[in-house]
């Protein structure tokens, strides 16, 4: 199975939700010395000096760096905190988040006053296990609660309740969620063993993935999984064999793996998400890929966890973040 190695899929600190409803968790943790704090800024993490573990703060060097940092110092207090988990250890995990970017905005990268901040769709398959699932999740709220400060209900405020892992309006006191959107994604293959790719419209060149595309309302995964490989390239699903999940907070989906058996072979992408669609034999596909004319998805994805457990190892690529 691919899920066990799937980057962002990773965990190792008990999310103890029941501590979650403590009025006192978050003031408490950040007076135990031993807890960590993570920072975020538009949707980016605090990362090392070498951009490749989590900076992880403890209250004192939070202080600090607050003292130093106008952009931290001004990350909202009262808004801004999640309880992340405790480990075995009982250290506490905290994650205390500025504003998400703009609607079609690229966040800002690199150093940033005292802190360095990078984006988790590199940093996840270099991260340890550990700051793998708490950055995913870190993000994942972070998105959240940057676009659902009104209740849905009624249009009035809401305020952050539960350690960060809920809203609750002010006016009519209707609780609301994290919202997660299942997402599925595919590779599809044809009795001979060939693999089918897509090249998105919106891509850069040269980029080929799985196809994929949302789950839509009373709609369930298989079917999803059909009706979005017919609509891009016209080929028709037999059989549909799950294989693995992966939370791609990007902002809000849940990304369903699956291996898909192709009922025909004759393709047509839609030109309008489809750019292109192509069936790869394992030697084509390793030939692209080393010549440069095919670019394969990152190795946080589980597009390319996809590929590569049909490819039966890695890809010979060079890249290492990408
Ligand atoms: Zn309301």
């Amino acid at each position: 199975m691919v899920v066990d190695e799937l980057p962002l899929s990773r965990a190792a600190v008990d999310r103890a939700a029941e501590l979650r409803g403590r009025a006192d968790l978050v003031a408490g943790a950040l007076a135990d010395e031993r807890t960590r704090v993570l920072l975020l800024r538009d949707g980016l993490t605090a990362v090392d000096d070498e951009g490749v573990a989590l900076l992880l703060l403890s209250p004192a060097q939070l202080r600090d760096v607050r003292a130093i940092d106008p952009a931290v110092a001004a990350t909202g207090d009262d808004d801004g905190w999640v309880f992340l988990g405790r480990d075995d250890e009982g250290t506490h995990y905290l994650a205390l988040h500025g504003p998400a970017p703009a609607e079609g905005q690229t966040p800002p990268t690199g150093q940033d006053g005292g802190v360095r901040f990078a984006s988790l769709r590199v940093l996840g398959a270099l991260l340890s296990a550990r700051d793998a699932g708490l950055a995913t999740t870190a993000v994942a709220l972070a998105a959240w609660h940057a676009n659902h400060r009104h209740c849905p209900r009624c249009g009035s405020p809401t305020r952050v309740t539960q350690a960060g892992w809920s809203r609750t309006c002010v006016q009519d006191g209707s609780e609301h969620y994290p919202r997660t959107d299942p997402a599925v994604i595919m590779a599809v293959v044809d009795d001979d063993d060939r693999l089918l790719l897509g090249h998105a419209v919106a891509w850069p060149a040269g980029r080929y993935s799985t196809l994929a595309g949302f789950v839509e309302s009373g709609e369930s995964l298989e079917h999803a999984v059909r009706r979005e490989v017919l609509e891009e390239t016209r080929v028709a699903v037999g059989e549909v064999e799950y294989r693995g999940s992966q939370p791609w907070p990007f902002p809000a989906s849940l990304m369903l793996g699956f291996r898909a058996r192709a009922l025909s072979v004759e393709v047509t992408a839609d030109g309008e998400e489809m750019g292109d669609a192509r069936w790869f034999t394992r030697a084509e596909l390793a030939e692209a890929v080393r010549d440069g004319s095919v670019v394969p998805p990152g190795r946080s994805s589980i597009a390319r966890a996809l590929i590569e457990e049909w490819f039966g190892g890695a890809l010979p690529t060079d890249d290492w973040t990408a």
